[in-house]
């Protein structure tokens, strides 16, 4: 005989389509039914602490019935007007945003991370066009860069495993090699390696022709393709490629955004300043789909005085939309109160002490992040650092998971498998959930020799 849970299983495997995973590990997915701080419950009653955050998003933790409540209220007064004119939520979440910003940036809602960037890559282009630079078009990514599953999105993602099924993809996106310090050639220092992996960004840009070159996109660190975090140098170099050539430097802070790293945006931590800055998952922590695209105000005042076109011919239905923004300045809120920000960076350093015992593990290769952003590089050998092999990070997450921790994996390697283990929880743990994360983590490592 067949029980409830049994039938919602059934039913999940006959109607919805999971993301981005196959189909034989859709067998026995985990519904979850309730969530709480940092805990989530599946249907069966399982508790884990979820160290991802679900997709590197839910910041300020589960449970916040604020935002609830902030968000039925506004769709109360006023549930949806399009952002062809205007309302009161997005006016003054963009005003908050730019406090977060610390400059004078104009504000460009839509839904997702995605759409966030296709918009920074379309007002790039057309910016050139108004300034009747027409050559200009092409955009440097980085490999191993993540930037969204939208063809655009895609086509500037570093990732070849998750984009050759569906070539061609939108022309014009160039890739180079990302400052992945560990895996730097033998005999030069970090900040060499670094200011060298920038050094090719310049020297595409000369073989390209400076004159065609539009836009830099990056994570101002590479999160899901394996925690990369670069040397200040590497970012100091981009930032006077990208004057000295024109070239408009987009910060994906879709991830690295809303303190994540320890500071309020990513980019924060190294010394650049972007022409616009693109934010998704921890502006609503995931509560409501919003996401946006912050312009620099000197390149939106050149759409104002255009003789072209004169504006920017891009309208989604759902972007902005006035429950999301309220909920997001709410959100906004709670970190501010509860210091979040400030936060990651204590925990995060704290945890990368922790990691520190188990630096000597003879599989674990490199420890790295930045606040409560944690990489853990797997090897099979430490002097050759040969990957870890696939089913060694399986057993780990699945000790983990075993143990009410939910960890993730990342980063296509040189060797197009992951093996890199991420850590990603909301900034507002306890104090408890921290120490249940380190001893749970240490010991499903060193369990795995
Ligand atoms: N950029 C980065 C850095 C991301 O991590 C993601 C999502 N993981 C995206 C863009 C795309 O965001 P979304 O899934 O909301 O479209």
């Amino acid at each position: 005989m067949t029980n409830h849970k049994d039938e919602i299983l059934v039913k999940d495997r006959k109607f919805v389509w999971h993301h981005m995973t196959p189909y034989r590990e859709t067998k026995d997915p985990m519904v979850i039914v309730e969530s709480e701080g940092a805990w989530i419950t599946d249907i069966h009653g399982n508790r884990y602490l979820d160290g991802m955050s679900g997709l590197w998003c839910v910041n300020v933790g589960y449970g916040r019935t604020e935002l609830a409540e902030v968000a039925y209220e506004q769709l109360k007064t006023m549930p949806y007007y399009p952002l062809t004119q205007s309302h009161l939520p997005a006016i003054a979440l963009a005003e908050k945003l730019n406090e977060w910003l610390r400059g004078d940036y104009v504000i460009f809602f839509s839904n997702s991370g995605s759409e966030a960037n296709e918009v920074a890559f379309k007002i790039t282009r057309q910016y050139f066009q108004e300034k009747k630079e027409y050559n200009r078009y092409k955009f440097i990514a980085r490999y191993r860069g993540y930037h969204g599953n939208t063809m655009g999105a895609l086509a500037a993602t570093g990732q070849s495993p998750r984009k050759y099924k569906y070539e061609p993809l939108v022309p014009g996106f160039l890739h180079v090699r990302p400052p992945d310090s560990y895996r730097r050639p033998a005999g030069q220092t970090i900040e060499e390696f670094n200011l060298h992996c920038a050094e090719a960004i310049e020297e595409m840009i000369i073989w390209e022709g400076k004159e065609t070159v539009a836009g830099i996109i990056m994570e101002p660190i590479i999160t899901g393709g394996g925690v990369i975090v670069p040397h200040p140098v590497y970012m100091e170099k981009v930032q006077q490629i990208c004057d000295q050539y024109g070239v408009l430097l987009i910060m994906d802070e879709v991830i690295c955004g809303f303190g994540r790293t320890g500071k309020p945006f990513g980019h924060m931590n190294f010394p650049v300043k972007p022409a616009i800055v693109t934010m998704a998952k921890g502006i609503t922590s995931g509560y409501l789909p919003l996401s946006a695209t912050a312009v620099r105000k000197d390149i939106y005042e050149v759409f104002k005085n255009s003789e072209e076109f004169g504006y920017l011919r891009h309208v989604n239905t759902f972007g902005g939309n006035p429950a999301a923004c309220a909920l997001a300045l709410k959100n906004l809120e709670i970190y501010e109160k509860e210091n979040l920000v400030e936060r990651s960076r204590i925990l995060g350093e704290r945890l990368r002490e922790e990691m520190k015992e188990i630096a000597v593990h003879p599989n674990v290769g490199d420890i790295r992040g930045m606040g409560l952003l944690l990489g853990i590089e797997l090897v099979e050998d430490k002097d050759t650092r040969e990957p870890a092999n696939p089913d060694r990070l399986a057993r780990i997450i699945a000790d983990c998971k075993e143990n009410g921790l939910i960890i993730g994996k990342n980063g296509d390697t040189v060797v197009g498998f992951s093996n890199i283990l991420a850590l990603s929880p909301p900034l507002s743990i306890t104090e408890e959930d921290f120490q249940f994360i380190v001893t749970t983590l240490k010991r499903a490592i060193n369990k795995s020799a």
